[in-house]
Formats: structure tokens, sequence, C-alpha cells
């Protein structure tokens, strides 16, 4: 078997992906990402995600879940609804971090998977896809999928830790799935079921504390809602939060909450 392209993401390929406005943008064309994520226990896995979410390229976040009020007081801008089924349209659907595993929280990941819409499923969604033989549970869905596991749940996943060889690791959970799979280290990994595999150069240690994942997450989804593929949405999601993250670290200590702030000076610093 011929070795799969290791490519290095670069900065001219993230600006060369990044949707631009134009003059006759609104916000629907821009694309209108859901958010199911956060529950009573983890409000703030609702409110970190979002917050990736409105970093991003997309004209609105609608959101669906139980941390409705803690999400509309921290983002004014978003759109809420109780439930994935009872959301208006969207383009891409994020489901996962803290949502629980609960009967709710399986309802949603089902809506989701459900839909004919590209998908990121992170966290708790992760945990709920093993429970169900994650192969079979998504052999007959067709729109994109993207997984964003870090090692424990790449574990979970995969029946093994991703040992030394993480680019081969990665490939072949994504082949397995038939999902691009963005697997979370300190040199993040996005893998497709095509052979195609890139390697994150800008992360750094300052994003090892909680919530930045939910962060990370939350801009993903606004990308494949923008319309970009999963690949370079994945890659382009993983390359600016660690650009943010080595921002926000300039100024001290960094919170999930000082990444997604400094996502939007990540984003000016190499879009021109
Ligand atoms: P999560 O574990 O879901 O909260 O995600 C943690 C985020 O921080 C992921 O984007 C990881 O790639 C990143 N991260 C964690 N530890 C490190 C590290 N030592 N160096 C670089 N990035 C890290
Ligand atoms: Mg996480």
């Amino acid at each position: 078997e011929p070795s799969p392209a290791l490519r290095i993401a670069d900065a001219t390929d993230v600006a060369r992906w990044w949707p631009r406005l134009s003059a006759g943008s609104e916000k629907y064309t821009r694309g209108v990402v859901g958010i199911a994520t956060g529950s009573h226990t983890y409000p703030g896995a609702a409110v970190l995600s979002t917050a990736g979410a409105l970093a991003g390229p997309t004209g609105m976040v609608r959101y669906a879940g139980t941390a409705r009020a803690e999400v509309l007081r921290a983002h004014p801008s978003v759109v809420a609804a109780d439930s994935v089924a009872g959301t208006g349209r969207v383009q891409a659907w994020l489901c996962g971090s803290g949502i629980g595993t609960d009967a709710a929280a399986r309802t949603a990941l089902h809506d989701v998977l459900a839909t004919d819409l590209p998908a990121v499923l992170d966290a708790d969604a992760l945990t709920m896809l093993v429970d169900g033989s994650p192969a079979d549970r998504l052999r007959d869905r067709h729109a994109p999928l993207v997984i964003t596991p870090h090692d424990r749940e790449f574990a979970r996943l995969a029946g093994g830790e991703p040992g030394p060889d993480r680019v081969a690791a990665a490939l072949a959970l994504a082949t397995r799935l038939t999902a691009v799979v963005l697997l979370k280290g300190d040199r993040t990994i996005v893998a497709a079921p095509d052979g195609t595999a890139w390697v994150n150069p800008t992360g750094t240690a300052a994003l090892a504390t909680g919530g930045t994942g939910d962060v990370l997450a939350g801009l993903l989804a606004s990308l494949l809602a923008a319309g970009v593929d999963p690949v370079r949405s994945a890659v382009t999601a993983a390359y600016l939060h660690g650009l943010a993250g080595r921002i926000a670290a300039e100024h001290g200590p960094v919170t999930a909450p000082d990444v997604a702030s400094a996502l939007r000076e990540a984003v000016a610093s190499i879009i021109p």
C-alpha cells in the first residue's frame, strides 16, 4: 500500500479556504450552524461551543438544548430552540460537548444523525456512539461526518490508544467509520477515509485547559455550515484554534473563553 501523503497545514491553505464576505452576503447564505451541546450540569460547554461557532464564518448560530438561558445570556445573537428536531433551518450540526448521555442527549444525537447534513460529533456524542457500535450506527449515513476525539475518546472508539503512529491510527479509524477524524493532541491530526492526512503545527500546551475542545468543535461546525469541505474545515479549525491559544497566552494564563475571544484576532492575522 502506498504510504498516505501527510501534509502540514499552513496559513496559506487556511487563508485560501476561509469563506469571504461579498456585497451580496446575507445571514442565511453565509450558513446557519446548529449547536446541540451542554446540559443543566454542563452549561459552560454550550456557551463555549457556541462562542467557537460565533467566531466562524456562518451568519447565524442556532442552539438546541437545555442550557439555552446560559447560552442566550452569554451570546444574545443566538436563536434558541428546545430540541434538534424543533430547530429551524440549519446547514451543519455540532453534537457533543457536555450534553451528557441521558435520554434527551440520546434523542439529540439520534436526530442529528438522522439529518442529511454535515455534522461534528465530540465528547459525550462519541461516548454515546460507542454504546451503539459506531460503525453500525454510521453505516447508512452519507453526509459528511467529523469526529473530534482526544486520546481517551479515541481509545473508546477504536478499542485502543492511538499509540506512537498517531497518523496511522487516525487513518484507520477514519476508514472504519467513514468519517473525518480530528485526533486532538499537541500536534493535532486530521485524517480522512481516502487516506489523506494533515498535521497541525500551531498547537500550544496553553490549550491544555478545560473547555478549549468545545471552542474548537464549534468553530469546526461553523466552517462545515458555511459549505467548506470536511477535511478543510477540520484543518482550518485546528490551525486557527492553535493560533488563538498562542495569542491568548501572550496575555498570561489561558482559559477557554480567552481562546474563543482570541479566535477573531487569529482569523484577522491570516485572512488578507
Ligand atoms: P479537549 O480535551 O476536548 O478539551 O480538547 C483540548 C484541546 O487542547 C484540543 O484542541 C487539543 O489539541 C489541545 N491541547 C491539549 N493539550 C495540548 C498540548 N499539550 N499541546 C497542544 N495542544 C493541546
Ligand atoms: Mg473535549
